[in-house]
């Protein structure tokens, strides 16, 4: 197809950046995609006004000039869903990179793929099949097995059915004949607009977490899974490593990464050490099961603004096959910023700080995509969403921030003070939340912890009052505080240290099961009735702060690993008699 001004659709009138205005001869709709100029720069039809349209440009637009073309596609900004994406790395609109190059030329398109995948149909002729229902299944030799799934609005009856063998993505595998009797071509990827919801048979209740072997997060701050939590914290607070953790460590079965770099070298450190990851469940590489996004800051900003619809889209389509997706985005605030400047350039009237007055419908459009389902294959898949937030100066009161607790139901809120003194996660337990709580009570019931909510609360109680008497002991003095307060501060100072500390980096320790996560918070809620108890029977804090012991308890993270759970019912043990030992002798010196 040509775009010659005498054939176009509309031509240009003036460019501005990454936005350009165009006089409409025919056929334009608004959200419709467009090809522009010789080139065929992709764009996307914003607004139109009489015969005048607002496009903006998902590439450089250098070069193009008023009365260059615009050819209409006849569809809304959409990407091609299928086997090929797992293992790979894309720009904002699904067009392939490479670790090495990572920019891709302007005007290509998203590749067909000449790849050939090894599809397996999992239907025969005569079958009569829903929308977006399984009709066969690639196993890819580097990749997990994947399920290859109809169009959602295409159904029919099976017509023809290609055998198992290796073919590329855009060959017809499969005919339906539709209820108007249509035949429909299958091929074994599909289309979809990326700012369009994928549907889904129903939305249905949270079951449990999307576990991360994480303890601050499980045990304290846990993530639905298809639920959706946002990550806030100031450079250096532990993002990236954090994202890096539940990316290897979370119980998902793909990963969607996409990234959306400040600066260029930012975005090429995760895009040449994610590909070197490997899996600890497989051993073999995390790519496997893994798609990255990715938008440097040299990548045109319109790009990155689609880049978040894109990787959602993504995320739904591998939740349709009855998998669990884990979608990561970092961050989302070099994302709104995409949108405020794209904004800027189309004269709209600035909000907050210079944010779009859409900022917050725009956060919520992406956030409630996150979803636990049935699909239309009738099968069970979720879609969690965590967003990484980098305020400017790690102010949590600046809009991104603000408007994202809105839609989020978990909020990690990273603290510049903790990281600063190496604690890591620095996830601050007093300024984050999890809403998600009251729904996975089942879960550590389930696995046998019925305890779970009345510790945490204890633990969190703990928290919050040592805050409080830090603050007085700073003006006080720790010594002038009475033994129960003293107490207090013995037992948080373990909560943190013993629970809330883990390194990404410890062998040990930087999964913690359920099983072991249930095991120290029991131990640690045993020592604070033991302690509290021999503090009555006039043991004092300094006697209780000195024993061998509390070195013990500070380190079981490190030291106990998952396969000697065993462990800690000893230390558990030893403690029990070691206060039995303090109680009693602070007994006979008392009598
Ligand atoms: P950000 O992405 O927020 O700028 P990073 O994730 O790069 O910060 O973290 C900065 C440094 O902090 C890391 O290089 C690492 O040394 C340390 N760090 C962060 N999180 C952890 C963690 N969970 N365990 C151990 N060290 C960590």
């Amino acid at each position: 197809m040509s775009t010659a001004p005498h054939q176009a659709d509309a031509s240009i009138i003036w460019i501005s950046g990454p936005v350009l205005h165009a006089r409409v001869e025919r056929n334009l709709r608004i959200n419709e995609a467009v090809l522009i100029g010789t080139k065929r720069l992709l764009g996307e039809v914003i607004r139109i006004h009489e015969d005048e349209a607002v496009i903006q440009v998902f590439e450089d637009t250098s070069g193009l000039r008023p009365g260059d073309g615009i050819a209409s596609t006849g569809a809304a900004l959409s990407v091609r869903l299928g086997p090929g994406l797992l293992g790979n790395i894309f720009d904002g609109l699904l067009r392939p990179l490479s670790s090495q190059a990572p920019y891709v030329q302007p005007g290509i398109h998203q590749s067909r793929g000449h790849a050939n995948y090894p599809f397996k149909p999992s239907v025969k002729l005569g079958d009569t099949l829903a929308g977006g229902s399984v009709f066969g299944g690639v196993r890819r030799q580097d990749a997990v097995a994947q399920r290859c799934l109809l169009p959602p609005d295409i159904g029919g009856e099976v017509i023809e059915i290609a055998p198992a063998g290796d073919y590329p993505e855009h060959h017809v595998v499969c005919r339906v004949r539709d209820a108007r009797g249509d035949n429909r071509k299958v091929t074994l990827s599909h289309r979809w607009p990326v700012r369009q919801p994928r549907p889904v048979a129903a939305r249905i209740p949270i079951e449990g977490p999307l576990f991360t072997g994480q303890r601050v997060l499980d045990s304290m701050f846990p993530l639905a899974c298809g639920g959706r939590a946002a990550m806030p914290g100031g450079f250096g607070t532990g993002k990236t490593v954090l994202q890096e953790t539940l990316a290897k460590w979370c119980d998902a079965d793909i990963i969607v990464y996409v990234g959306c770099g400040e600066r260029g070298n930012e975005m090429a450190s995760v895009l040449n050490e994610f590909p070197t990851l490997d899996d600890p469940r497989t051993g073999r590489a995390l790519m496997e099961r893994t798609v990255i996004i990715a938008n440097t800051s040299n990548m045109p900003v319109a790009a990155r603004e689609a880049s978040i619809y894109t990787a959602v889209t993504v995320g739904e389509y591998f939740r349709d096959q009855g998998m669990r997706v884990a979608l990561m985005a970092d961050s989302t605030s070099r994302w709104a910023e995409a949108l405020r400047e794209v904004s800027g350039r189309l004269g709209e009237l600035p909000g907050e700080a210079g944010y779009p007055a859409y900022l917050s419908s725009r956060q919520a459009e992406f956030y409630e995509r996150a979803s636990h389902v049935r699909t239309l294959a009738n099968e069970v898949g979720s879609l969690s969403i965590i967003g990484a937030v980098s305020p400017p100066s790690a102010d949590f009161s600046e809009p991104v921030t603000t408007h994202t607790k809105r839609y989020v139901h978990c909020f990690w809120a990273l603290d510049a003070g903790r990281a600063q003194a190496r604690f890591y996660p620095a996830i601050h337990p007093l300024q984050s939340y999890s809403a998600d709580i009251d729904m996975l009570v089942a879960f550590w019931n389930q696995h046998g912890h019925p305890q779970w909510l009345e510790q945490r609360r204890r633990f969190l109680g703990l928290l919050e009052e040592q805050a409080r008497l830090e603050r007085m002991a700073r003006i006080v003095g720790k010594d002038a505080l009475p033994p129960r307060q003293q107490h207090i501060l013995l037992c948080a100072e373990l909560v943190n240290e013993a629970f809330l500390r883990q390194s990404a980096f410890s062998v040990s320790d930087r999964y913690c099961s359920a099983a072991r996560q249930i095991a120290m918070m029991q131990i640690i809620s045993q020592f604070i009735d033991l302690s509290e108890a021999a503090i009555d029977a006039q043991v004092s804090v300094e006697v209780i702060a000195a024993l061998p012991l509390m070195r013990r308890l500070r380190r079981m993270g490190e030291d106990i690993d998952d396969d000697h759970i065993e462990a800690l019912e000893a230390l558990q043990d030893e403690m029990e008699a070691e206060f039995a030992r303090l109680t009693k002798e602070a007994r006979r010196h008392a009598g």
